[in-house]
C-alpha cells in the first residue's frame, strides 16, 4: 500500500526519483555534455525528446529533478525549466500559436509577457486583444474563429486583480482554445489552476519557487504531447536553465509549504494594518473582504498570498518617501523571497509609460507594491508604522 502525500510531503520529496546516487540531495550535474557508451548509444539519445544525459541545453537530470517536482506540485503531466520566467513564458506562448492566429490576454500582465503579446507576437502576424481579467465574459466574447489561446495571471500586477480560473477554463474547453495561466504571485502552495481545469501552467520560478531571491528561473507544466512542442521551441530558442540554478530552485521548493502559509498570514496582517492607516486611501489585497477578487479568491486559493499594495493618499513623492523610509524593508524590484521588499511602480517599474498607460494598469502616483516576506509580522508593520508616519495624510504631492 503505498502512502497518500500531502502537498507538504511532496514538496519535500518531489522529484527525488531522479536520484540516480545515493547522495541525499540531488546532485549538481554540471556539465554541458555526456559520454555516450558508444555511436549508437549516441544515435539513440539524439532521437528522443527532451533526452537528459545528451547535452544541457536539451535536458540536464537535476534541471529534470526540478521538472519533476513542479510537475507533481502542479498535478501536471510533464515540466520543461527555463532560464527565466519570461523564457518560460514566451517558449510557452510561441510553441502555442503561429501566424495568423489570435489570442485573448488578461490586460494586466506582467510587462514583459505584454510586450511579447503586444510586439513580438505581432510582428510575427498572431494578434491578440487584451481583456479586463475579472470580467470572464469579456474573455469569451473577445474570442475569433482563429483564437488559440487564453492567457491569464492571478493574481496579477499591481492591483491584485482576481480572474476566475473555473470559468476560463470552461470558456477554453468549449471553444477548443488552450488555456494558460501564470501561477508565479499564488505558488502551487496556494492555487492549482490545472485542478481548476487550466490547460498549462507557467512560472517565474525566481520567485516563491525558489523563495531566496538568489537566482533567475522559470517553468512550465502541461500536458506531456504539448511540453514536447515547447521542449523543441527551448531547444531552438536555447533558454535552458542553468543545473546549479536547477539545482537552487529545488533546493527552495524543499520549504514552500511552510514559507507559502507565512507569507500568507504576514500579507494579511500587513494589509489589515494599512487598512485602518490614515495616509493610506486604498489596500489592494485578496485576502481583504473589499477586495472586488475577495469571493473568487477564496473558492479557488487555499491562501491569499504574499503580495499587496497600498496607495498613499498623499501622492508620488510621498509614495516615494514612505519607501525611502523603511529601516529593513528593502527598495527593490522582484517578489517572493524570504525578505520583504517594497517598490514605487509609478516611478520605477511603470515610468515608461504614459500617465494614462499608468492609470490603464492601476498604477496610481502613490501605489507601493509590497512583497511581504518571513519576518516578524510585528516588526513589519512596525516599519509601515514608522515610515509612513513620515508623510502627512492631507496634502498632494
Ligand atoms: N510572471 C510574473 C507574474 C512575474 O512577476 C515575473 C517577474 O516579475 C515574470 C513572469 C517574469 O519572470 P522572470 O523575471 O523570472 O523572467
Amino acid at each position: 500500500m503505498s502512502v497518500e502525500k500531502t502537498f507538504e510531503t511532496r514538496a519535500v520529496h518531489a522529484g527525488t526519483q531522479v536520484n540516480k546516487s545515493h547522495a541525499v540531495a540531488m546532485p549538481i550535474y554540471q556539465t554541458s555534455t555526456f559520454r555516450f557508451d558508444s555511436c549508437a548509444h549516441g544515435a539513440e539519445l539524439s532521437q528522443e525528446i527532451a533526452p537528459t544525459e545528451l547535452y544541457t541545453r536539451w535536458g540536464n537530470p537535476t534541471s529534470q529533478a526540478l521538472e519533476e517536482a513542479v510537475a507533481d506540485l502542479e498535478g501536471g503531466e510533464a515540466a520543461l525549466s527555463f532560464a527565466s520566467g519570461m523564457g518560460a513564458g514566451s517558449a510557452a506562448v510561441m510553441a502555442s500559436v503561429k501566424a495568423g492566429d489570435h489570442c485573448v490576454a488578461a490586460n494586466c500582465l506582467y510587462a514583459g509577457m505584454t510586450e511579447l503579446f503586444e510586439e513580438l507576437l505581432a510582428s510575427f502576424g498572431v494578434e491578440t486583444s487584451f481583456v479586463d481579467p475579472a470580467d470572464t465574459a469579456a474573455f469569451e466574447a473577445a474570442l475569433r474563429p482563429n483564437t488559440r489561446l487564453l492567457y491569464v495571471e492571478t493574481p496579477a500586477n499591481p492591483t491584485l486583480a482576481i480572474t476566475d480560473l473555473a470559468a476560463v477554463g470552461r470558456i477554453g474547453k468549449a471553444h477548443g482554445v488552450l488555456t494558460m495561466a501564470d501561477n508565479t504571485w499564488a505558488s502551487p502552495a496556494n492555487q492549482l489552476p490545472l485542478e481548476l481545469g487550466i490547460d498549462v501552467v507557467v512560472h517565474s520560478a525566481t520567485k516563491y519557487l525558489a523563495g531566496h531571491s538568489d537566482v533567475v528561473a522559470g517553468i512550465v507544466v502541461g500536458p506531456r504531447d504539448w511540453i514536447e512542442r515547447v521542449w523543441m521551441m527551448r531547444k531552438i530558442l536555447g533558454a535552458s536553465l542553468s543545473p546549479h540554478d536547477a539545482w537552487l530552485v529545488l533546493r527552495g521548493i524543499r520549504t514552500l509549504a511552510v514559507r507559502m502559509p507565512r507569507h500568507n498570514q504576514n500579507a494579511q496582517l500587513l494589509a489589515e494594518f494599512l487598512d485602518g492607516h490614515a495616509a493610506v486611501s486604498e489596500v489592494h489585497y485578496p485576502g481583504l473582504p473589499a477586495h472586488p477578487g475577495h469571493a473568487i479568491a477564496r473558492e479557488q486559493m487555499s491562501g491569499f498570498g504574499g503580495m499587496l499594495s497600498f496607495e498613499v493618499k498623499a501622492g508620488s513623492a510621498a509614495g516615494q518617501a514612505v519607501i525611502e523610509g523603511l529601516e529593513f524593508v528593502t527598495n527593490a524590484v522582484s517578489l517572493g523571497g524570504v525578505e520583504s521588499l517594497a517598490v514605487h511602480p509609478a516611478s520605477t517599474t511603470h515610468a515608461p509609460l504614459t500617465p494614462e498607460g499608468r492609470e490603464r494598469a492601476g498604477v496610481t502616483p502613490g501605489l507601493i507594491r509590497v512583497s511581504v516576506g518571513i519576518e516578524s509580522a510585528e516588526d513589519l508593520i512596525a516599519d509601515f508604522e514608522q515610515a509612513l508616519a513620515r508623510v502627512g495624510s492631507a496634502s498632494k504631492s
